[in-house]
């Protein structure tokens, strides 16, 4: 375990789910000292593997019912879809007073699984890490993909002020800052920031290699050219992605609405020879890029908005 014992704030932590964002809470768990044990849990033996000789996770169980034994808080950090069944999973093994958290991009969806699941005497709370990267699996999580990083704390109406401060402590230690918001409220702002963003990326990267006869040699060599950072997005888990959009399908729909729209007037402007109306979109967007610099939220390498890179 850590050499660097700051304070502990959960005397034992499960993950259930052993990949990037797990993988890097661990760590990063480590780092602060915010634990005497962490145990962990995946269901692929080779995953379980993995994870005992990278040594994030003191312990490694071959079920999730042994690993969240005894624990004070639990991470579920599984794709959105599997959070119901693992819930179900764990339900009973669960010590009276604990705290839940799940990692999930997408809120109403994980609620909606978990809380038919939740023991009265155990608590939930939403919790998501705006930061990530392209890479997944054990072998992707570092300890510093939280530092200076946004975690969206979300929490039910009836949650346990002093479980919802303790998590908040526990992310502030792992490097991160916290905001409290809704749950609508949440999955609006991730399909706008997050959610709507990737799917552009995917679907510029389908169109280009639709363009065979292009993406044979022209998008690889001029790449730089902004195509780049498509491809790094594109090539994000389709696992994780398709459980998002299943998942968060009101407010991705919503938003996708808008931007259609947006870029028909767009493709007026082009076709019509608008160019004021172009300069001034253009203007007009290139101050939001301002603000966000000014709020310190950006990286030397364009990530829509994910935060740290390796
Ligand atoms: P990951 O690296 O792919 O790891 C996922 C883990 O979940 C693996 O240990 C995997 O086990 C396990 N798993 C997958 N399907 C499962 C199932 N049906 N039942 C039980 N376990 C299952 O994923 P990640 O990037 O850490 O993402 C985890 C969660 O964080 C997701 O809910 C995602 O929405 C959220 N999140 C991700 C990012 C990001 O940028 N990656 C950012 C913020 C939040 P095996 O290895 O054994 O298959």
């Amino acid at each position: 375990m850590a050499e660097r014992i700051v304070s502990v704030i959960y005397d034992k932590i499960a993950f259930i789910g052993l990949g990037l964002i797990a993988g890097s809470m661990a760590w990063a768990t480590q780092r602060a000292g915010a634990a005497t044990t962490i145990s962990g849990y995946a269901r692929s033996e080779a995953t379980r593997e993995t994870t005992r000789r990278l040594g994030f996770c003191d312990t490694v169980s071959d079920t999730a019912a042994e690993a969240v034994k005894e624990a004070d808080l639990v991470v579920l950090a599984v794709p959105v879809g599997a959070m119901g069944p693992v819930m179900a999973d764990i339900q009973d093994a669960l010590k009276s007073g604990a705290t839940v958290i799940d990692v999930g991009s997408v809120k109403q969806a994980v609620f909606d699984a978990v809380q038919p699941h939740l023991p009265n005497d155990v608590h939930f709370v939403g919790t998501h890490p705006m930061a990530g990267t392209e890479h997944s699996g054990p072998e992707a999580g570092f300890a510093e993909l939280y530092d200076n990083r946004w975690t969206l704390i979300v929490t039910p109406d009836d949650a346990d002020p002093d479980a919802v401060e303790k998590v908040e402590h526990y992310w502030a230690a792992l490097g991160a800052m916290t905001d409290r918001m809704n749950v609508q409220h949440h999955d609006r702002v991730c399909a706008v920031v997050s959610h709507i963003p990737h799917l552009i990326a995917y679907t510029m990267v389908g169109v280009a290699d639709d363009l065979r006869r292009v993406t044979d040699s022209e998008v690889i060599k001029f790449s730089a050219a902004g195509f780049r950072d498509f491809t790094r997005i594109a090539a994000s888990d389709p696992t994780m992605w398709r459980d998002v959009f299943l998942t968060n399908k009101d407010a991705t729909l919503e938003i996708l609405g808008r931007f259609t729209e947006e870029l028909f007037a767009l493709q007026r402007a082009i076709r019509t020879g608008d160019g004021d109306h172009l300069f001034d979109y253009f203007t007009r967007t290139r101050a939001i890029r301002r603000g966000i610099i000014e709020a310190g939220q950006d990286t030397d390498a364009p990530d829509f908005g994910r935060g740290a890179t390796r």
